[in-house]
């Protein structure tokens, strides 16, 4: 290799490392604000929540029982897809296992666990949300909700998954909620509407003597198409 070729490639290194550099920066501290969010919008109370979020193939992830406002830019923590550490010290999320479950067969960028309240009251009521709203279809269809089995288990990641399968979100019983999307807004936004619905239909189902009516299938694939629609052309 000639002296100009490896000053050239030394460049290009160095630019790629940088431009990773900035990118890991950017996208913690995009998943330290999503995690505040949760706390503030009530969605987690204390560090029983936790975020994800995917660069490469390297998944940023909450480190486990550290306060979301105490969390700083030195505090980066990652692991590659099979949960080796790559960066940081701090121990992930004992959640890991969902974390990395989602991230390994689905297109998700980003994931979201919270212990919202009224979606785990649901989630020990049914075995699937009743489909009360159309916003059910921006989640693929009536949520389902996941077995019971122990937190940061391989087995709760399962029953997740399974549960997870056409869908963006699930619950989890006696648990709590997992959405995913390809942004962490994304992701945020799916489980703030999850959470909604199941304040919904908590509320309609508990007037004595009256039951809330539901969607058919087909409204809420007719509801589903529109919304993949939705929003604003090219933004
Ligand atoms: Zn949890």
């Amino acid at each position: 290799m000639t002296e100009q070729r490896r000053e050239r490639e030394g460049v290009r290194e160095h630019a790629g490392g940088a431009r990773s550099a900035a990118e890991v920066a950017d996208a913690w501290e995009a998943l330290v604000a999503t995690a505040r969010r949760t706390v503030s919008d009530g969605l987690v109370v204390g560090t029983s929540g936790n975020v994800s979020v995917r660069v490469g193939d390297t998944v940023l992830v909450t480190p486990s029982g550290v306060p979301y406002d105490r969390l700083t830019p030195d505090d980066v923590t990652g692991v590659d897809l099979e949960g080796r550490q790559v960066l940081g010290t701090l121990v992930p999320t004992s959640e890991l296992p969902m974390h990395l479950a989602v991230h390994r067969t689905t297109d998700a960028r980003a994931v979201v666990h919270t212990h919202a309240v009224h979606a785990t009251a649901v989630s020990t009521l049914v075995t699937e949300l009743p489909p009360i709203h159309y916003m059910t279809g921006a989640l693929g269809g009536p949520v389902q909700v996941a077995p019971y089995a122990t937190y940061g288990t391989e087995e709760l990641a399962r029953n997740m998954l399974r549960a997870l399968a056409g869908r963006t979100g699930c619950l989890l019983r006696n648990h709590g909620t997992v959405t995913y999307g390809t942004t962490l807004d994304q992701a945020y936004d799916r489980t703030a509407q999850l959470e909604w619905m199941c304040r919904l239909w908590l509320t309609a189902s508990s007037m004595p003597g009256l039951t809330p009516s539901l969607l058919t299938p087909e409204q809420l694939a007719r509801a589903g198409e529109r919304l993949r629609g939705y929003g604003q052309p090219g933004r």
